[in-house]
């Protein structure tokens, strides 16, 4: 049996087609929010099988061990599943949150300056927040206090 090792969920999600935007389209127009929405929604049901496949992984495991050595390295490996599939469900929860701010027409637009984020800086991490200014300029401020 091939060794399997968890990874940790990419905050990225490269299944789809990027947008093409047409001339003199208005930034997040009905369609541009529509295939963001698509796009989420994809990537939350990728997600999700994705939690799956670690929960079968591991009920499969669970029996397959007897001796204590082997159990040893088995519930390391099981406590980094364990913290994958939080941050799998973390992330899913960042999406649906996205996915509502979509709804409200409220997506694109970076919360702290309102600048717009960009088609691009959203197709590579769609639930961005923040444009890449105001990002930049958040991880300067954390490395320094150290939060
Ligand atoms: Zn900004």
């Amino acid at each position: 049996m091939a060794k399997k090792t968890a990874q940790a969920p990419s905050e990225t999600f490269t299944g789809f087609t990027p947008y093409e935007i047409k001339k003199g389209e208005d930034y997040m127009s009905a369609e541009m929010l529509q295939h963001f929405k698509d796009l989420l929604l994809d990537w939350k049901q990728e997600l999700m099988e994705e939690v799956d496949r670690t929960m079968h992984h591991m009920q499969e495991d669970a029996a397959n061990y007897a001796d204590p050595s082997d159990r040893a390295t088995q519930e390391e490996e099981f406590s980094l599943e364990l913290r994958t599939r939080d941050r799998e469900r973390k992330l899913i929860k960042k999406i649906d949150k996205t996915i509502d701010r979509i709804d409200k027409d409220d997506y694109g637009f970076c919360d702290q300056c309102g600048v717009e984020i960009g088609i691009r800086r959203l197709e590579a991490r769609p639930t961005a927040t923040l444009c890449i200014d105001c990002k930049t300029l958040a991880e300067i401020r954390e490395r320094q206090t150290g939060i």
